[in-house]
């Protein structure tokens, strides 16, 4: 049993207020908050005898003006501190702020830049004691935020990025857990800047909504929740605890009560806001419950009936007023005179509150609570076998034996508890190998090896999920499931040998080794001989698995290189010096592949000249049967340095945008003016056609997928100032990828000195045969209109 504890804040005097000379009429004595009526205290009315100031006692009370200033600090460390200890031993958190309109509830939940209230300070200081706990190895741990409004009785996801998922979402009711909304998002975060993101993104949209709608953001309730799980061994004992916080952040008081009338059950219905109304019904008929409790020495009277189904809110807040919850008030007021009646009311409200009494307990998993009771019956069992008690143990004489039943639940709990613990251990147990890392970069995830590995690119369409074959020191075989020996990485499909290849890491350099008769390619070129890998690789064995080869170190050579290259030239950004591209889409004549140093067609693209001399001494091709069919690096080397830097053929620019569509559909489009020789020609791309070319590209030519690209955004598709730096960022892309596919071996060199099958004149045909995107009106009839 626990009080709901309530505090009162006052916010310092507005502007409006001092101009209109408005005097203070609250006061504050250590808990003991006065508030005088203005009218009795200058003695224009009323009854001369009665005491104009009216007194009230809460947990906590915070001045704003003089010595008696309440930092959000130290609201903070009064009030979340507790929040912090709830979450941690596992009870469910509840903080709600109450006042009227301009009276600080937003300030004192969500703060202003640079002065931060209890939402972001709690959880930073969340993640700052998991990252203590996970430093020392105490525990694991999960969090998942969502955040949503309730506006005119209707929920809106404000997480979410589609407008039509996001609204009006329906209120259901679990049959444990309580209610809940229905496809609300919850995003999964590991650390406070995640958090920061998302509140961010909710705070824009709840804030975007309400202009033009003046009254929106007053009128609507937006309650953050952080479901927050920990798991750990408690003295051997495993123990999961969920917290559920929930910190709400209520419309404007007033408007629930206009009258400001206080003390009388609020009936009418046709309210502005019914969940504003409601809540103050579900105060009164909680505080007269836990009053009437009190009254009658603990028993409860049965007929209040708790109106929480009457409104959204107080419906998904159930637990957290007179339930299971540790729930805190935070009456926010304004000092000034001229609001007196609003003043009074909230504190009125908020004295009722004090009567509300929550049943909080601590959540545990139920997993968990059946291995503590398994075990509680184990040692039971043992009690009485020690004790040679076994007819008490005979429920029938068909029952299992004591022994028996001692094992069963032996090895019940052990199955059990290895299942909890596996659930937890396996992706820390993953990460934690200090070879992998796994990070995200905006919205994506990046899952990083410091190996040399492979990437699994499923050719199946139903596939999901990404695989990466660490490569370690020394073989790792590849084969069918049915080989002979075990092996290390197992396909299947078409023209897969049961013993197919090997990968073999020397010391940090990687070689495919095929085995006799299997099918192996790389970049597209098939391979009977032992072939080097280098960075950016695209394997292929069999017919249909194909993986991409990765080696970071290289990569990581190879950008500390690119950097010291002279600057690209205006066409060619940085990212352009990225490996050789692949010729999939025209294989050579077969043979041992030519081995390629991707720095060399770095420099090649940039121009580099001179300086840097043992930049391609890694690359030495391995013996094969005709060297004479490779280029050594050192020839391309000396190509690059004997030409000036070639231009890509094709010339791209993004010159403008223009909006486009009606309603739901406006968008921006981005003109995409394209010349090779004297042709010149524009197509009207919006940014999705380019996130799909993007998409192809990258899978087609793998060299193409470290360009730099903008990312998806959630919010401000629609806005200008995006769509401006989207321009040049698109720009930027284009013109990478048309200095990467104008490198040599690609699809559009045109230097006759290049290998004579790939060398013909670039045209706006070999453009729009790379992609339908370069192609003049294919898009007209799309889904996505003409652009
Ligand atoms: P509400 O959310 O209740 O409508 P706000 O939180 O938006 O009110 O507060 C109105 C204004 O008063 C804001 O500009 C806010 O920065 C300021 N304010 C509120 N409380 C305080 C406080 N305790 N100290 C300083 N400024 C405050
Ligand atoms: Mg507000």
């Amino acid at each position: 049993m626990a009080s709901v504890r309530v505090a009162v804040r006052v916010r310092p005097m507005n502007r409006r207020e001092k101009d209109l000379s408005a005097k203070c009429v609250i006061k504050m004595d250590g808990a003991k908050t006065s508030i005088t009526d203005p009218k009795l205290s200058e003695g224009a009315a009323g009854d001369p005898g009665r005491d104009p100031a009216k007194t009230f006692t809460y947990d906590f009370a915070y001045d704003s003006g003089g010595s008696g200033l309440a930092t959000q600090e130290k609201v903070f460390l009064d009030l979340g501190r507790d929040v912090l200890e709830a979450a941690f031993e596992g009870y469910n958190a509840c903080v709600l702020a109450y006042g009227q309109t301009g009276s600080g509830k937003s300030y004192t939940m969500m703060g202003n830049p640079g002065d931060a209230g209890l939402i972001p300070r709690i959880c930073e200081a969340l993640f700052g004691r998991v990252a203590d706990a996970a430093r020392r190895d105490e525990a694991s741990f999960r969090a998942e935020v969502s955040y949503l409004e309730i506006y005119n009785e209707r929920v809106r996801d404000l997480l979410r990025r589609k407008s039509a998922q996001a609204s009006n979402l329906r209120v259901r009711e679990h049959p444990k857990d309580g209610p809940y909304v229905q496809d609300l998002s919850k995003h999964l975060v590991q650390n406070y800047g995640d958090v920061e993101e998302l509140m961010e993104a909710g705070n824009v949209k709840r804030t975007t909504a309400s202009t033009g709608m003046n009254h929106v953001s007053s009128r609507s309730h937006a309650i953050f929740t952080v479901n927050f799980t920990q798991a750990k061994f408690d003295a051997e004992m495993p123990s999961e605890t969920l917290s559920k916080i929930h910190l709400v952040d209520l419309a404007g008081s007033e408007r629930a009560d206009a009258t400001g009338a206080a003390g009388v059950r609020l009936k009418e219905s046709g309210n502005i806001n019914k969940s504003l109304v409601t809540l103050g019904n579900v105060i009164c008929a909680l505080a007269d419950l836990c009053g009437d409790a009190d009254a009658n020495g603990g028993q409860k009277r049965k007929s209040v009936f708790v109106p929480y189904r009457d409104s959204v809110l107080t419906w998904l807040l159930k637990d957290s007023l007179g339930g299971n919850s540790k729930t805190i008030v935070i009456a926010t007021v304004s000092p000034a005179d001229v609001n007196y009646g609003e003043t009074l009311s909230t504190l009125r409200y908020a004295n009722r509150a004090k009567n509300i009494i929550n049943k909080p307990t601590v959540n545990e998993d139920a997993n968990v609570r059946l291995i503590r009771e398994l075990r509680a019956e184990i040692a039971r069992l043992k009690d009485l076998l020690l004790r040679g008690d076994r007819t008490a143990l005979l429920d029938s004489p068909t029952a299992l034996s004591v022994e028996e039943k001692l094992q069963r639940n032996q090895a019940k709990v052990l199955a059990l508890t290895k299942e909890w613990t596996n659930k937890w251990n396996e992706t820390q147990n993953i990460l934690k190998e200090e070879t992998l890392a796994l990070r995200k970069e905006g919205i994506g995830v990046v899952l990083d090896s410091q190996l040399p590995h492979l990437l699994g690119i499923d050719d199946d369409p139903l596939s999901t999920g990404v695989v990466l074959y660490r490569l370690k020191e020394g073989r790792t075989y590849v084969g069918r499931e049915d080989a002979a020996t075990q092996q290390d990485i197992v396909v299947r499909g078409a023209g897969v040998e049961s013993e197919h290849c090997a990968f073999e890491n020397r010391g940090g350099t990687v070689t495919l080794v095929p085995l006799p008769a299997a099918l192996c390619s790389v970049n597209g070129t098939d391979v009977a001989a032992p072939t080097r890998l280098t960075q950016g690789a695209v394997i292929l064995l069999g017919r249909t698995n194909t993986f991409r080869f990765n080696h970071p170190k290289e990569a990581a050579r190879l950008r500390e290189k690119r950097k010291v290259s002279p600057a690209p030239s205006p066409a060619v950004s940085a990212h352009a010096a990225t490996p050789p591209p692949p010729s999939l889409a025209r294989p050579r004549r077969s043979g041992p592949s030519p081995t390629f140093d991707p720095s060399d067609i770095g420099e090649a693209l940039t121009g580099a000249v001179g300086g840097d001399g043992g930049g391609a001494a890694d690359a030495e091709p391995l013996p094969g049967p005709d060297p004479g069919e490779r280029r050594s690096a050192e020839e391309l080397r000396g190509g690059s340095l004997a030409e000036p830097p070639r231009r890509p053929a094709v010339r791209v620019d993004i010159p403008r945008y223009v909006l486009r569509g009606q309603g739901k559909d406006e968008h921006f489009e981005f003109e995409v003016k394209m010349s090779v020789e004297d042709e010149t020609w524009t197509v009207f791309r919006r940014y999705s056609r380019f996130r799909e070319l993007r998409k192809r590209l990258s899978c087609k030519y793998p060299q193409l997928a470290a360009l730099e690209f903008p990312p998806k955004k959630i919010f401000g598709n629609k806005d200008e100032r995006v769509a401006a730096e989207r321009r040049n960022q698109l720009e930027r892309y284009l013109r990478s990828v048309f200095a990467v596919m104008s490198t040599s071996g690609s699809p559009l060199c045109d230097d006759p000195s290049d290998d004579a099958e790939l060398a013909r004149p670039v045209s706006k045909r070999s453009v729009c045969e790379l992609s339908p995107f370069f192609k003049k009106g294919v898009f007209e009839s799309g889904r996505h209109g003409t652009g």
